[in-house]
């Protein structure tokens, strides 16, 4: 699991602030992705930033195997989607505070659900956050 910080301009957009009914915009709280992932946080993260560059063809990972080139889809046949559209405009920077000490998770469920409830605890605090 993993928190990215995302510039707080990110509430202007619609469907952020759909997902944040009770942010309240004369409090400006932090604004944060949240997700999950099989790769290292960090390669997760150039992910994200690297999706979000439209020269970037793909992002290397040395995650599973030896270092591998890996496409995004639509600049490559095979390649994969590996980024949302609010991080990849507005990353801020990992948070690692705020999730290092939680992993590793034992499966992809538990992550999952880990990730739900740490969303929920975040937008009860007042901030604002993607999740999915
Ligand atoms: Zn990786």
């Amino acid at each position: 699991m993993y928190v990215i910080e995302l510039a707080d301009e990110v509430i202007e957009r619609n469907k952020f602030l759909k997902e944040n009914p009770h942010y309240d915009n004369a409090k400006r709280m932090a604004c944060f992705y949240v997700g999950s992932t099989r790769h290292t946080v960090r390669c997760r993260y150039n992910q994200h930033v690297q999706f979000g560059d439209p020269d970037m063809e793909g992002f290397d990972c040395a995650c599973f195997s030896e270092p591998t080139f890996r496409y995004f889809r639509g600049r490559h046949p095979k390649g994969k989607t590996r980024g949302n559209r609010f991080v990849g405009q507005y990353h801020k920077y990992l948070r690692g505070r705020m999730f290092k000490h939680e992993n590793p998770f034992e499966t992809k469920e538990a992550a999952e659900q880990r990730e739900e409830a740490l969303a929920q605890e975040l937008r009860a605090k007042g901030y604002g956050v993607w999740q999915n």
